[in-house]
């Protein structure tokens, strides 16, 4: 017997009642829908997608400005999961500009360093794991003509509003093992709910749940970490200082979401100079355009990608409708790479 399915029979003896859990990261779900750990579960026992994904929620205002920057004249720099997600009118992929596609920001500045007679901007998408590199490179002062288009997410602000609302009737959380990483799981303890940090192998997730499974039954709700080859309590302190000096906390939209406060990051004073956004006078529209896409319901732990009427037929990772097809932290594509049912 592998550790896989002992942790497995152990969890059909312990769960007893129905149970809603959600993760909120993309490389969750893509290793529960590679594994088919779904398939071992017991049958009260549901696991249910979050916002977990960063190119998924990033508004479409967003992605306008991103594109009307590359229209401008602007170099945009992006990752190449950010070039196919729709904005309101195009995506960065069909848009008429110079856009370049970079594995992170070192490589923007590099093209900004070879391109003096442009502007350069980076579109700087990610959760607090990506934000420390992105702090780290402004703090060396770039050249003049780069500049960053800030569009980083925070965890914890999410899910108290998601726990605020009660709409998806979570009994418990999967925390996310590279976010974790770097920000510790201390911030996680304001939440009374059970919650235990993950890592990605298949027998990280299954251990969580059981954890998870064994402090619902016994009433409890506490944070507790089933990931402790790479997570520790405070995190990468320096990591985390980096960001402060940088960034502060921002309200901002989440697509699928309204306004969450202090969800997003905006650059200190003293690094206005690469804020995209204050350089090209960039306003964000609010887009409520849909199409028949139900990212915001997926987003919300509160519909399966399977239940949107386009999944897989008016909408593949080919020809994407939402953000979720698009991204391999998508839960539509994922459900689509592995055939993943409910
Ligand atoms: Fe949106 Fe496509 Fe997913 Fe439907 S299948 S929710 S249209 S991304």
């Amino acid at each position: 017997m592998t550790l896989g399915t002992d942790i497995a029979k152990k969890l059909s003896e312990v769960v007893d009642t129905d149970i809603r859990i959600m993760h909120v990261c993309g490389t969750h779900e893509a290793a529960i829908a590679k594994y088919g750990v779904r398939s071992v579960l017991p049958p009260q026992m549901k696991i249910v997608m979050g916002p977990g994904c960063p190119v998924c929620i990033t508004p479409q205002g967003e992605i306008d400005a991103a594109c009307e920057l590359a229209e401008r004249g602007c170099i945009v720099c992006t990752y190449g999961d950010l070039l196919r997600v729709p904005g309101s009118k195009t995506s960065l992929e069909h848009v008429d500009g110079d856009v370049r596609i970079v594995q992170g920001i070192t490589k923007a500045v590099e093209i900004a360093r070879q391109n003096p007679e442009k502007e350069v901007v980076f579109i700087s998408v990610g959760f607090e794991t990506t934000v420390p590199t992105v702090a780290a490179t402004l703090i060396t002062n770039p050249s003049e003509n780069f500049s960053i288009l800030v569009s980083h997410r925070l965890v914890p602000p999410a899910m108290k509003w998601l726990m605020e609302q009660g709409e998806a009737d979570l009994h418990g959380f999967i925390l996310p093992g590279h976010v974790c990483a770097v920000m510790g799981y201390h911030e996680y303890e304001q939440f009374k709910v059970p919650q235990v940090v993950a890592g990605f192998e298949p027998e990280d997730i299954l251990l969580s749940l059981l954890m998870l499974a064994e402090q619902i039954k016994n009433g409890e709700a506490k944070v507790e970490n089933a990931y402790p080859r790479v997570v520790t309590y405070e995190g990468n302190v320096k990591a985390q200082n980096l960001m402060k000096e940088v960034f502060t906390p921002s309200d901002v939209e989440w697509r699928g979401f309204p306004v969450i406060p202090e969800s997003g990051l905006a650059l200190k004073p003293e690094f206005e100079a690469f804020d995209a956004q204050k350089k090209f006078d960039l306003v964000y529209e609010k887009i409520t355009k849909k199409d028949g896409c139900i990212c915001d319901r997926v987003l919300r732990g509160l519909a399966d990608p399977s239940d949107c009427k386009l999944f897989g037929k008016a909408c593949t990772p080919r020809v994407p409708v939402g953000p979720c097809m698009v991204s391999h932290e998508g839960a539509c594509r994922i459900w689509h790479q592995y055939q993943q049912k409910r």
